[in-house]
């Protein structure tokens, strides 16, 4: 900007002119910030990395506006939202579908509760993969449009989540696919711990006191665990920040089994919240979760679909983040954490935000690409590569 030297006139477009010369323009090629950085901690052989589209490396927003607003001096914004498919999903995706390429594999599968499915629907496409996902019946089709525009299949289970989890991983062993599910493949916790590594660099090798994290089937809080769990193995730091986990009220598994209370029917349908993404009956990993939890101090905490709507409206108005209410969920957990006093004001406290919001406009899926199905012969049957 400060070589700025005139405008000149474009048919009333005005254009800004420099002090022209080659020492103007950048050289020597920029470092790229992706999750392979930490490959030295990752189960994968030397090399250079097959999978094609950069992944993580994700910014930490300091969020002047917002930090005035909750008046919290320390707070930090991890944005996931800005992984290429939207979601901290294509951590685990691209780990999976690297170990896949090595390997030669040719399909994947997944079941997923939708950013799962669409990070491993955009993956397998940028890989030259063919991804075969299993959803329930009440995926946003939004989401099932960007799965079936990246070429996926896409196959619909009435009975949720678990069942379709079961269905795909029964075809990962029938037909030998790839089995990307979370909780299956141990792959998804390494790739997703790379966030604490990324957070611990990007506070200037320093640690937060505690991480807000939304919770579905366990992994994205555990890995987080796992990742500072090794910063202290490898000697780099000698404490860990205590991680408080969020759920939604309409499905709080996790949060009744912490407070070691009994749940209510109410509490436990995953259709009646606008959280998609965390909505789990039975979560995968949940034991582990508790664990980790109780180890590092921290607490599970359930928040109202009311407050995941202002959290995202928040996270728009104060930090310019556009999140899913799922995405949000580490906002309206730090409200109820503080009202808890589970979290002090003055703390340095890291927010993940897991999923950017769906837009509009997206609604239509390729129904040739989608078959409702409830057993395995079904699913072969409808195979048509
Ligand atoms: C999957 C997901 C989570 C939580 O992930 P788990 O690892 O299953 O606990 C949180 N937010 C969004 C937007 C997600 O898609």
């Amino acid at each position: 900007m400060g070589s700025v030297t005139g405008s000149v006139d474009l048919a009333g477009c005005e254009w800004l002119q420099y002090d022209y010369g080659a020492a103007r323009m950048a050289r020597g090629r920029p470092g790229l910030f992706t999750m392979w950085r930490y490959r030295e901690l990752l189960p994968i052989p030397d090399g250079p990395v097959r999978y094609p589209v950069p992944i993580g490396g994700t910014p930490l927003l300091h969020a002047p506006a917002l930090r005035q607003t909750l008046g919290t001096p320390y707070l930090w914004i991890k944005d996931e939202t800005r992984n290429p498919s939207a979601s901290n999903k294509d951590r685990a995706t691209a780990l999976v579908i690297e170990d896949g390429l090595r390997r030669g594999v040719e399909t994947i599968t997944t079941a997923s509760t939708g950013n799962a499915a669409v990070a491993t629907a955009f993956g397998a496409a940028a890989a030259g993969m063919r991804a075969v996902i299993f959803v329930s019946t009440d995926c946003l089709p939004e989401k099932l449009a960007l799965m079936t525009q990246a070429g996926a299949w896409v196959f619909q289970v009435r009975e949720g989540y678990a069942a379709a989890v079961d269905l795909s991983r029964a075809a990962a062993r029938t037909f030998g696919w790839l089995d990307r599910n979370t909780g299956a493949n141990p792959f998804t916790i390494e790739a997703k711990k790379t966030v604490a590594f990324e957070v611990w660099e990007q506070l200037g090798r320093r640690l937060p006191d505690v991480m807000i994290v939304p919770v579905g089937d366990g992994p994205t809080l555990v890995a987080l665990d796992k990742g500072f769990t090794e910063l202290v193995s490898c000697g780099l730091t000698t404490r860990q920040p205590r991680l408080i986990g969020v759920q939604a009220e309409r499905c709080q598994p996790l949060v009744r089994a912490w407070l070691d209370e009994p749940t209510r029917p109410a509490e436990l349908d995953p259709t009646a919240t606008i959280a998609d993404g965390i909505a789990v009956l039975r979560p995968a990993i949940g034991d582990a979760v508790l664990e980790v939890v109780r180890r590092d101090g921290g607490a599970m905490v359930s928040v109202t679909d009311d407050a995941l709507l202002s959290a995202v409206a928040t996270l728009a108005g104060r930090a310019g983040v556009g999140a899913e209410p799922a995405g949000a969920a580490a906002l309206a957990g730090l409200e109820k954490a503080i009202e808890h006093d589970l979290i002090n004001r003055t703390e340095t406290i890291v927010l993940l935000v897991t999923g950017r919001e769906v837009k509009a406009g997206q609604a239509t899926y390729d129904p040739s690409r989608v078959t409702v199905v409830e057993t395995l012969d079904e699913v072969e049957r409808a195979l048509t590569f």
